[in-house]
């Protein structure tokens, strides 16, 4: 790590820029101030501007203190908005079909008759399944009861699904009746 002092005011502190180098082997430029009679210098987030303990660093280069799965940051140009099917969390890189849903959600098939059981619907019942590089869905329905879960590195939300958002699903997956 090279560091170099570009200048210094007593009042003020130092300003410190280093140049990192990263794990994917880029390097990039980090500027942050010292402020004066401390020894700690914080950089700041390029979302927020909060001081940053710890830091990521995205594909384009912004310091924040979380990416996505990824890379993405919400300083990048293409931020997270919810999947509009699964309400996951989805980066404008990452968005599979022109109504906004995620790479799982566009591949949303039905499941096979003797499949069923494996995602634990009864054989009158009935479930799709799409799985997406960061993320698998499921849409189950059940006894007149629709469930949808979701599942990634954040862990896995089931949700039932009441009737405004039950009709739009039930389009895009072509279920409609
Ligand atoms: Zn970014
Ligand atoms: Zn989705
Ligand atoms: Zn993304």
């Amino acid at each position: 790590m090279s560091r170099r002092v570009s200048e210094v005011d007593l009042t003020v502190g130092l300003n410190v820029e280093e140049e990192w180098r990263l794990a994917n082997g880029d390097t990039m430029a980090v500027a942050y101030q010292l402020v004066a009679g401390e020894t700690v210098g914080y950089l700041r987030d390029a979302v927020t501007g909060e001081p940053l303990h710890q830091a990521s660093v995205c594909r384009l280069h912004h310091l924040v203190r979380q990416v996505e799965t990824c890379a993405t940051c919400p300083a990048c140009p293409d931020p997270v908005k919810p999947c509009v099917l699964c309400g996951g969390r989805l980066c404008g890189r990452c968005v599979a079909s022109t109504d906004g849903r995620c790479p799982a959600c566009v591949q949303l098939r039905k499941v096979k008759l003797l499949d069923r059981g494996r995602f634990g619907v009864s054989l009158r019942g009935a479930a799709w399944h799409g799985v997406g590089p960061h993320a698998q869905v499921t849409l189950r329905r059940d006894k007149g009861r629709w469930l949808l879960e979701r599942w990634d590195n954040a862990g896995r939300i089931t949700a039932p699904l009441d009737s405004d958002r039950l009709l739009t699903i039930r389009r895009m997956i072509g279920d409609a009746e």
